[in-house]
């Protein structure tokens, strides 16, 4: 029998990278979500006394593993980014990084027109989203400095999900980054310009990825 403190099953993720990913099946906004226990994540303090440091190897495999979480990312498309974030001019890390978080589903959840980037993809591919006045069904699409991002009229006519998710989470004081830019009133999002690495706190070290894929 599970206990009222178990961790739910689709919340251990949120305990391997350190922040409440909101996953479709998760528990985060119980008592059940590790984060909201408290519970130690990996790489911070809190191990057995006696266990063994994790390898060089498995410290590269775990920050690939947390960026793929977070981001909601498969390993086919995780590392196509990372082939284009080779090919760009600067560093790899933070290109890839930059990449990641121009993702569509990304940029809805930064904008905080989604609680989790779980449910931008849901409202994505349901044709809730316009880009530039175009519906776009790919959560994967990158945006660029200039895109509008809108709700479709047939999500804005849904009245309930406006006012408990959308407008809820609009007005709450979390901040929108600096490249991108939030109308609430119209509910209208702009990339201002391209993230950079600075833009992005995410408890991820890109430079052990980097590595990885590098032997
Ligand atoms: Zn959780």
């Amino acid at each position: 029998m599970a206990s009222n403190l178990d961790i739910s099953k689709n919340c251990r993720s949120c305990r391997k990278v350190g922040e409440k990913l909101f996953l479709k099946g998760a528990k985060c906004r119980t008592a059940k979500c590790p984060i909201e226990q408290g519970l130690p994540t990996p790489g911070q303090h809190g191990k057995k006394a006696g266990s063994k440091k994790l390898s060089e190897y498995g410290k590269q495999l775990q920050e690939k593993q947390k960026a793929k979480l977070m981001y909601g990312v498969l390993e086919s498309q995780f590392r196509r980014f990372f082939e284009k974030a080779s090919k760009f001019k600067g560093s790899t890390g933070e290109n890839l990084v930059s990449l990641l978080e121009r993702r569509l589903d990304n940029v809805l959840f930064r904008l905080k027109m989604a609680f989790s980037r779980d449910q931008a993809r849901q409202l994505i591919v349901h044709g809730h989203i316009n880009v530039n006045g175009k519906r776009v069904r790919t959560p994967s699409y990158l945006v660029k400095p200039g895109d509008a991002i809108t709700l479709s009229q047939r999500a804005l006519n849904k009245t309930v999900f406006i006012e408990t998710i959308v407008d809820k989470r609009i007005n709450i004081g979390i901040k929108v980054p600096d490249w991108l830019e939030l109308d609430k009133k119209e509910r209208k999002g702009v990339v201002l310009r391209l993230p950079v690495r600075s833009d992005v706190t995410i408890p991820v070290e890109e430079r052990l990825i980097v590595e990885l894929y590098s032997k």
